[in-house]
This record gives C-alpha cells, structure tokens and sequence, in this order.
C-alpha cells in the first residue's frame, strides 16, 4: 500500500509532512453519556501516531483477532502552522483544511485499558487506526466568523442512519480545543485534530459500507475490507 499523504480535495497532494494525531475524548455531552463516562472537566487529550493515518476512501483494514473495532466519526482538522501558546484567533487561522476521519478504537480493549488504569494507546493508535477524507480548504473571515461553528457530521452504515451531530454541541469548540492543546505540546505543519465524537458509535463488521459526510463540504464512501 502506498504511504498515507494528506491530500486536498480538488486531487492535489497536500506538500506537508503526516505528523501526529491529537484526538478529544468525550467532546460530545450525548456521546459521554452513552458510553456511562463521567464529562469532564477540561479536554481529554490523546494521541494516535502519524502511522495510524491512511486513505478513508481506501478499504478499512481492521485488526485481527483483537476485539470488536469501533467507528467514531469526527470532523478532522489540518494544521498549517506551528503553534505553542497560541491564543484562539492564532489557532483558527492554523487551519489549513477540514475532513472527516474515522477514529477506529479497540473497544473491548480500551475498555480493558481503562479498567487498569492505563493509557488507551494500543487500543486507538494501531496502524490504520485513523483513516482520513482528503481536505477543504479553511478560512477564517476577518470577523473571526469560520463555517465550523454550525457543521453537521454524519454517518451512514449500510444505508442507515448511525451518527448525526453537529459542531455546535462539542462541548470544548475547536479555536478553544486547539489554544488547550498548544497549551501542553505544540502542533506541528501536518498534524491533524480530531475533534471528538457524537452518538451513535458501535462496532464495524466485514463488508459494512460508510457514507460519511460534512453536508455541504464533503462527502466519502469506504467499505470495510
Ligand atoms: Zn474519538
């Protein structure tokens, strides 16, 4: 298989370099409830490595033999510019691009990893474990005003109906989820955000077919292999 590169979505590769992939837990007040987990207080962060990342529009290559594999679709967002310390305003106009990405979790196992108190890593950052949309382009008008504010994110599995959110519940919203994050590692050209997960996430079998869309922005159809 060829070696994951971000790409824009007029077909262009984009020219900066996969980097890490910083993840939020519980972003999404209706998701924490339905997985019994307490909301927190501030962010939960953790993070997926740059190997995770592959092509959404490729078929999904789930483990073997590890547990049921989970989908949690999330709007992603494409960092542009360093940032360390920075303050809102500096975070939004970072953004280079908006996809839609797969945060694919071993659930039994991070289930497992929870109970004993430890990091969920193996559980969310396996090889594949982020398969990613190509990128749209991201502005911020002078304003401050940006068209993530009020941005619905679904899916479709098989047909059905499985998650459909909006960005305007996240609980931590993205300029603030980004300033918290350069506020404890920096972000790099080429990471990628996720931005958490509303309702409705559950387990991917052999052959289910996704539909994943930003309605208005974009749209992916994958299949699991
Ligand atoms: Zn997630």
């Amino acid at each position: 298989m060829k070696p994951y590169q971000h790409q824009s979505s007029n077909g262009a590769r984009v020219d900066l370099q996969p980097g890490k992939v910083v993840c939020v837990g519980r972003n999404y007040a209706d998701h924490a409830k339905e997985l019994n987990n307490p909301l927190p207080s501030t962010p939960l962060l953790f993070m997926k490595p740059a190997t995770a990342l592959t092509d959404l529009s490729q078929p999904l290559a789930l483990p073997v033999g590890r547990g049921p594999c989970h989908y949690e679709t999330e709007l992603a967002l494409l960092i542009g510019q360093p940032l360390t310390h920075a303050d809102e305003a500096d975070c939004l106009r970072a953004i280079t691009g908006i996809g839609i990405a797969l945060d694919l979790t071993l659930r039994e196992l991070q289930d497992q990893l929870k109970a004993d108190r430890h990091p969920w890593e193996i559980a969310k950052g396996f090889d594949g474990a982020c398969p990613v949309s190509a990128f749209v382009p991201f502005t911020v008008n002078e304003a401050g005003k940006h068209t993530l504010l009020n941005q619905d994110i679904r899916l479709h599995i098989n047909g059905e109906l499985r998650q459909n959110g909006n960005t305007g519940q996240m609980i931590t919203p993205i300029a603030r989820l980004l300033a918290y994050c350069s506020s404890h590692f920096s972000l790099m050209p080429g990471d990628i955000v996720l931005t958490g997960t509303p309702a409705g996430v559950g387990v991917l079998n052999r052959g289910d077919q996704l539909q994943l869309a930003l309605p208005g922005l974009l749209e992916v159809t994958t299949h699991v292999a």
